[in-house]
């Protein structure tokens, strides 16, 4: 089955065309590194990862890139405010951003740029779009030209009224329009600058994406797939099809797909409503699949409603799903062939990614799955595929470590040994040996079973 995705730029669903016979290309904004991921951003990061998923298991080579915004005013009063260096503040919010998109199981994009490793390529791109008419320099600030670009307003539908609408009119002097925006601006003597043709400066936020696309890519390539949260459909989106189509032969980006926002009781999340979700609070009390599930229980096009039952009803349909899968069932599964057990839930997801209605299919599988092996080697296959851990996570590196797993027959086989000979001291020693590792031992009939603990 093709992937067929809804294209914010037609606005209807599309099969996935490469723009390269060999490779598929994906590219999402990332975070700007000054503070704590809340669940906002994971979601963010969620969406892109299930589609990474499909186009990996349909493409053989696909690139995904993410970025990292090290260089940003808020950067500057963050490092201010904690009286760190800038360096300090994007290295140690990158390092969080990082560990808490891996603990939700994401899958590390392809490529990770950062601004300040792309400033040439940026340098590079304004001049280009400098000598092509579409952009000008006044008072030491290159703005794009946005009249000079008949396309603009195209992706956002956006007309020019509702544009004065939607962003506080900017009336500098330096501007021909209020439309044009910046691609360069100066930097004062305590913020970070680079030199430039035009001074000591910095890039404007929309250039930077643009670059580390064309930096990865190359300029005359169609990126196949770009993403990001709806919030950023305009202007940023808007002016990165304008700028990118100034420095390519070739069309920008084939296909946009964007998320819903995530609103916490029905609100917008936001500090002065005091009700922002971090991760690093929800990873206190929650595994992280059962996170992971409440992020991707509303389809990745609608707002995503976050409350008390959001989370109460992912923690009881993933205890459901873990009650039918055995320790047996998971050393069992066949490792090759995950591909022909995962065809259903990649078909359900190549519907526009629709993952409310794959968590449905779990919970359905998950019926069937008490008496039937084949049902539940499926469900374990079709839970990884979407990266929910198809056991007790505190276990979930053992899982995937058969040594650890022979470690522990290992050891239950000596205490059975030991029983055998009567010698229950030993016998013992070997027990909470075991049990110091997460396992427990279940006497029965002569013979050993062993598990997890739970939590
Ligand atoms: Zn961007």
């Amino acid at each position: 089955m093709t992937i067929r995705l809804y294209n914010t730029l037609t606005r209807k669903k599309e099969a996935i065309k490469p723009f390269l016979d060999d490779s598929v290309s994906m590219y999402v904004c990332g975070p700007t590194v000054y503070g704590h991921p809340h669940i906002g951003n994971a979601r963010a990061a969620i969406v892109p990862d299930i589609l990474y998923r499909l186009l990996m298991a349909k493409h053989d080579s696909v690139k995904y890139i993410r970025n990292i915004t090290d260089v940003d005013d808020k950067i500057i009063d963050a490092a201010k405010k904690e009286g760190l260096s800038i360096d300090k503040i994007t290295s140690k919010y990158t390092k969080i951003y990082r560990d808490n998109m891996d603990r939700l199981s994401n899958l590390r994009p392809t490529h990770e740029p950062k601004v300040t490793d792309t400033i040439s390529k940026i340098i590079s791109s304004i001049e280009k779009i400098i000598k092509n008419g579409n952009a000008y320099v006044k008072d030491s600030h290159v703005l794009f030209d946005t009249d000079s670009f008949k396309g603009y307003g195209e992706l956002s539908g956006k007309k020019l009224e509702e544009m004065l609408d939607g962003v506080r009119i900017d009336n500098a002097s330096y501007k021909k329009s209020f439309k044009d925006f910046i691609l360069w601006k100066p930097s004062e003597d305590d913020t970070p600058g680079w030199e430039s043709p035009w001074g000591k400066g910095r890039p404007g936020w929309h250039i930077e994406c643009t670059s580390m696309i064309k930096d990865i890519l190359g300029d005359d390539t169609t990126l196949d797939i770009h993403g990001g949260g709806n919030d950023l459909i305009f202007p940023h989106h808007e002016n990165e099809i304008a700028q990118g189509s100034c420095i390519s032969k070739e069309k920008y980006c084939n296909h946009w797909f964007h998320n819903g926002i995530v609103l916490v009781n029905k609100k917008k999340m936001s500090k002065s409503l005091g009700n922002v979700i971090l991760l690093d609070d929800l990873f206190k009390d929650n595994s992280t699949s059962v996170i992971r599930l409440a992020l991707l229980s509303a389809h990745y096009r609608q707002p995503l409603n976050w409350s008390d039952q959001t989370i109460i009803y992912a923690r009881n349909l993933y205890k459901k799903l873990l009650s039918v899968i055995s320790m047996v069932d998971a050393k069992a599964r066949p490792l090759d062939d995950a591909d022909s057990h995962t065809k259903e839930i990649q078909d359900i997801l190549s519907d526009d990614l629709n993952t409310p209605e794959a968590i449905n299919y779990l919970s359905r599988l998950s019926k069937t799955a008490r008496n039937d092996f084949e049902a539940r080697v499926k469900l374990i296959h079709s839970m990884k595929f979407i990266g929910l851990s198809p056991i007790n996570e505190k276990t979930v590196k053992i899982f995937s470590d058969t040594e650890e797993i022979e470690q522990i027959e290992a050891l239950v086989k000596k205490r059975n040994e030991y029983r055998i000979k009567k010698d229950f001291k030993n016998a013992d020693v070997v027990r909470d040996k075991l049990l110091s590792m997460g396992i427990e031992l279940e006497d029965s009939d002569g013979d050993t079973t062993w598990n997890y603990l739970q939590d």
